[in-house]
């Protein structure tokens, strides 16, 4: 099964604890007013990635830490639990995942899912909601950590103040992470 990817970067140093590996998905149907990923709304463009593939992409960098990030990941819900399963069989036991719905809503349609992420960031950005928590885009956003061996890391986190972006080079300049609102850049340049 192929899953649609907009970037795979490692190392990550600004979404989630230590060093890590980002996924970012291709579509999202959303539209969040100040969205720094707009180049990921369309669900036809980036490039068809397959999962055994990705896995093994993964498995290369130095890392058991995946983020998987977007676009929307539930919008490939097929394949993105495909993907988790393919991670948690290769030992990863660190997956943050952002998502637009809310908790409640992937409770509801995709438990099955949930079982195999260790912390979600959910909620849609909303752009008049500031947030001092360093890995949430907006304040209505929700933090949910299902593993609870990782509550103390992710916790410790909450409150810190000196959000960071992180600049590659990947055929153009992107920036990675969560800009503070009031300082929305273009994430890709
Ligand atoms: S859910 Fe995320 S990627 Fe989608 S529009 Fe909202 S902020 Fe952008």
């Amino acid at each position: 099964m192929d899953i649609r990817i907009n970037l795979i970067h490692y190392p990550l140093y600004v979404l989630g604890p230590n060093k890590r590996i980002g996924i970012w998905t291709q579509g999202c149907s959303f539209e969040c007013k100040g969205c720094i990923s707009q180049h990921t709304w369309d669900k036809d463009e980036g490039v068809l990635y397959g999962v055994e593939a990705l896995v093994k992409e993964v498995l290369k960098s130095n890392t058991k830490r995946v983020t998987i990030t977007g676009g929307e990941p539930f919008e490939q819900a097929v394949a993105l639990k495909e993907l988790l399963i393919g991670l948690r069989d290769s030992g990863i036991d660190d997956i943050l995942l952002y998502s637009g719905f809310s908790y409640r809503y992937l409770q509801q349609k995709f438990q099955d899912i949930l079982e195999l992420i260790d912390v979600l960031v959910v909620g849609r950005f909303e752009i008049d909601k500031p947030t001092e928590f360093v890995y949430k885009g907006s304040d209505n956003q929700e933090m949910v950590i299902l593993n609870q061996n990782l509550k103390e890391e992710y916790m410790s986190y909450k409150k810190k103040r000196d959000r960071e972006l992180q600049v590659i080079n990947r055929n153009g300049i992107f920036v990675l992470g969560i800009p503070k609102i009031g300082r929305q850049i273009d994430e890709k340049v």
